[in-house]
């Protein structure tokens, strides 16, 4: 991947934060509800939904239709991105809440919405894709009632996040690439960039890889101890994780990976991830409303 001097950004006013009175964002079980019935909607009517597909299309106006739904404002940004097959059309759904900070800079949720090709069966990606796409949609409705934030925060369901052959610059992460060019083009501030992926494990341990900004690690970790989530989120210091915050990373603003990659029938196992056993028994309410909390939290702390 090529870096990108982070110069092309305005610099984002991460450390000189003016304290700004706002509610904080609270994700409640009934949320954890709504991202449930929001991912099992999703794999129900939207299996499979692969990048540059016609059913990838699908999956990305049924989540608009989804968020919408919360009382937000939705859009689809189309987009073309070479892959290994050629050209094709791509589209992520974008909600952005204003903030109230002059000159705000921007913090971005991003989960993958896709579903990784060729795996066979009916692979639903329902921890992988959908359980943090139902969990983006319940968190816009969180968003929306708090009321309005100091930071502008965008909502990014992106396409494209998996490969169809293997990752490499034509080959995955398209989403996340085509939001950063964008940011870029607009001069936007980037406080911070957040990708949520897989977080409805059943048996939830959320791993923050080694290739996340130290001083985001720092404020998860105290996150997780103020939601009483401690014993399920951990630094991997020798895990590095390819994922949508990768291409924010590469362009040299801070960002975070929150994922369970222990997705399995035992401990280390991961044996679900990327198979067809990846079905929607295997998540629940509760890990989205652990998660969820988590993340609300995470927003909460980065803005004051
Ligand atoms: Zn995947």
């Amino acid at each position: 991947m090529v870096s990108v001097p982070r110069l092309l950004f305005r610099t984002a006013p991460w450390l000189c934060a003016i304290h700004v009175m706002a509610d904080p964002v609270v994700f409640t079980e009934s949320d954890a509800r709504e991202a449930f019935a929001s991912a099992a909607g999703l794999v129900k009517d939207c299996t499979p939904r692969d990048a540059g597909t016609l059913r990838g299309r699908l999956a990305a106006n049924w989540i608009l239709d989804r968020a919408s739904r919360t009382g937000v404002d939705a859009v689809l940004d189309k987009f073309r991105a070479e892959t290994p097959d050629g050209e094709k059309s791509f589209a992520n759904v974008v909600v952005e809440f204003q903030g109230t900070r002059t000159n705000a800079a921007w913090i971005v949720v991003m989960s993958h919405f896709d579903t990784m090709p060729n795996i066979g069966n009916g692979f639903q990606g329902a921890n992988d894709g959908a359980s943090t796409s139902g969990l983006l949609v319940a968190l816009a409705g969180a968003i929306r009632r708090a009321g309005p934030q100091p930071d502008n925060i965008a909502l990014v369901w992106t396409d494209g996040e998996e490969c169809r052959v293997s990752y490499g610059p034509n080959d995955g992460f398209q989403g996340s690439r085509h939001l950063v060019d964008t940011y870029r083009t607009r001069h936007r501030a980037v406080k911070t960039a957040i990708c949520i992926d897989m977080l409805g494990d059943r048996d939830l341990n959320i791993t923050i890889p080694a290739n996340t900004t130290p001083v985001l690690k720092k404020l998860a970790l105290k996150a997780a101890s103020r939601t009483g989530l401690s014993p399920k989120v951990a630094l991997k210091k020798d895990i590095v994780v390819k994922d949508d915050h990768s291409a924010f990373l590469d362009a040299g603003c801070p960002a975070i990976c929150l994922i369970d990659f222990d997705f399995g029938s035992a401990p280390g196992k991961n044996d679900y991830w990327h198979t067809p056993k990846d079905t929607m028994d295997k998540i629940s309410s509760q890990s989205l409303l652990d998660s969820g909390r988590l993340i609300a939290e995470f927003l909460n702390m980065l803005q004051r």
